[in-house]
């Protein structure tokens, strides 16, 4: 139980989900670390923490702990639904498999304490199942989180992996994977908060992809225990843990306040004065469009196909990707969809590709780059984003990620076009490419500058990094004076510039954007409501001096008080 006597405590981390909320803090719990096997000295004393050397006994903890699993895995399959059902429902099935029992029993009479012998007959199974290859191959990443609950329940630690209380809650982790968080519920998540991870971090794009409010680098959080209230800014990163029910109700009235006001507006984006400003939505596939309110928005200014690429053993065929591409096309037959090819490495790991190992992934092959040995990839790509192209009325455009100079731009620009494909550009994710902005106009159609990645080779600072969030923050002048080359190549060249990375979901950040220059933002759908009333509170002009305010600062704090203190 949480210590409800204890005084509340402020904690400050920076905030990633714009938005208010209340409520009990429950813990993502990692996997269980194993303890070293039973000592081998007969004088050792065991240690406490381990079971005695009892062998009936370690099989009984054993089958305990994989009908505990059994059980968890079938209780969270009846309250989700769909394809999260379907998996939980399977997991729930291999742990109560007979075979695992007879494997466990098997360890066990050969000498294995009970989370030993659950660890190894996993992995052996493991091994089999990897060996088959094919759908089953891919299964087998599914027998580790079994594995790891098992382990955990066996050892009376947590079950790793989201928290299932019952209730409505405040989820804390130390940082957020995006398999983590398969199955979260934003109905029942109210709020993340993170010990590590940054402004670019997959914690910072799934909150504004869910619209839940969000702190990252959020030093203590993890000390605050189960069950305690806590209040969530979003906005500015305040996080009051162990408040009363008093303060939480008052937070969880003004979110009530903030989401009406911003749903009252409507239509397309522009400033006060009437300034168009196309507001674009980016997606991972269609199922992102699930229940958006897309009014206002002109289209798909990030479609990111790699969630097509995730977990398999190798690329999806032309077939599949056509018809996963026409599907989102479907969704804008009167508006652009801006689908960019495969962005693997680094931060996007495709084990398919069997990149080797690098020392450093982020400055490594990645992006366009796997194009040079793998073209391939590429080819079948923009080859299926053609033919789906040519079932539907949007306008589809294509663009590369990481390019780094002017030939790599006009490769891939001549590459689409020898595909039938009209609109080719190119994204601004390497300081290179942005200096080199007036050049890049010469061959590409349109930039669209990433600013996750672009802040991060900027600043030299890693974008998952929780200790650098500072540095990685979007409003560093010195990553604003990029986004202006660009704008400025795009203004004289007569060619677009948009910003799709996360500090166009920034609503404070939106007008100064527009200041430097970008004609497209584009951002999850529910960022959508946030920007277009930010946008409509400021004329161009004042966007502009917003911008110049921003440029002048010294460093991203100073920037945000430049811009925050002019009002509106
Ligand atoms: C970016 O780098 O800003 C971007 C939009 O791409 P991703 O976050 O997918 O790397
Ligand atoms: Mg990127």
């Amino acid at each position: 139980m949480p210590d409800l006597d204890a005084p509340p405590r402020v904690l400050h981390g920076i905030g990633v989900g714009p938005g208010l909320a209340a409520g009990p803090v429950a813990r993502m719990a990692s996997p269980p670390a194993l303890p070293d096997p039973r000592p081998v000295l007969p004088d050792q004393p065991a240690p406490t923490d381990l079971p005695v050397s009892d062998p009936d006994r370690e099989l009984a903890d054993a089958v305990r702990a994989l009908e505990a699993t059994e059980a968890d895995l079938r209780a969270r399959a009846d309250a989700a639904t769909g394809e999260a059902r379907d998996i939980l429902s399977a997991q729930a099935m291999i742990a109560a498999d007979p075979t695992l029992r007879e494997g466990v029993a098997e360890r066990v009479r050969s000498g294995d304490d009970a989370p030993h012998a659950l660890r190894s007959t996993f992995d052996r199974h493991r091994e089999i199942l990897a060996a088959l290859g094919g759908y089953l191959g891919e299964r087998a990443a599914d027998l580790d989180d079994i594995a790891h609950r098992a382990i955990a329940a066996a050892l009376g630690r947590p079950m790793p992996g989201l928290p299932a209380p019952g209730h409505p809650f405040v989820l804390i982790a130390d940082d957020l994977a995006p398999a983590d968080t398969v199955g979260l519920d934003p109905e029942t998540v109210l709020a993340l908060v993170t010990e590590r991870g940054g402004p670019t971090s997959h914690t910072a794009i799934l909150a504004r992809a869910l619209g839940l409010p969000a702190v990252v680098g959020c030093a203590g959080i993890l000390d605050v225990p189960d069950g305690t209230l806590v209040t969530v800014d979003g906005t500015s990163g305040r996080v009051g843990a162990g408040v009363g029910e008093e303060e939480a109700a008052d937070v969880r009235a003004r979110a009530a306040d903030e989401r009406s006001r911003l749903a009252a507006g409507r239509g397309p984006g522009r400033t006060a004065d009437g300034h168009p400003v196309d507001l674009m939505v980016n997606i991972g596939s269609a199922a992102d469009l699930r229940g958006a309110d897309l009014d206002g928005v002109t289209g798909v200014g990030l479609f990111r196909t790699e969630f097509l690429f995730l977990d398999r053993r190798d690329a999806p065929g032309l077939d599949e990707q056509v018809t996963a591409y026409a599907e989102v096309f479907s969704h804008f037959p009167e508006g652009t969809v801006v689908v960019r090819t495969l962005d693997a490495g680094a931060d996007k790991p495709l084990p398919f590709l069997g990149l080797p190992e690098e020392p450093n992934p982020a400055l490594g092959v990645r992006g366009l780059r796997v194009a040079r040995d793998r073209p391939g990839i590429l080819d079948t790509q923009l080859a299926a984003i053609a033919r789906a192209a040519e079932r539907t009325t949007a306008d589809v455009w294509v663009m590369a990620p990481m390019v780094s100079t002017p030939p790599e731009a006009a490769d891939f620009v001549a590459r689409a076009r020898a595909f039938g494909l009209r609109t080719a550009g190119v994204m601004v994710e390497v300081p290179a490419a942005a200096l080199r902005a007036e050049r890049l106009v010469e061959v590409a159609d349109f930039l669209s500058v990433g600013t996750n990645d672009l802040s991060q080779y900027t600043l030299a600072a890693d974008r998952q990094s929780g200790a650098l969030a500072d540095l990685l923050d979007p409003w560093q002048p010195a990553l604003l004076q990029l986004i202006a080359t660009c704008a400025d190549a795009g203004r004289r060249s007569g060619r677009s510039v948009g910003v799709c990375g996360e500090a166009a979901a920034d609503p404070a950040l939106a007008p100064v954007l527009v200041g430097l220059g970008v004609t497209k933002l584009s951002m999850s759908p529910r960022s959508v409501p946030a920007v277009r009333a930010r946008l409509a509170a400021y004329e161009r002009a004042e966007c502009e001096e917003l911008a110049r305010r921003a440029l002048d600062a010294a460093d991203a704090a100073a920037a945000r008080a430049a811009v925050l203190t002019a009002g509106p």
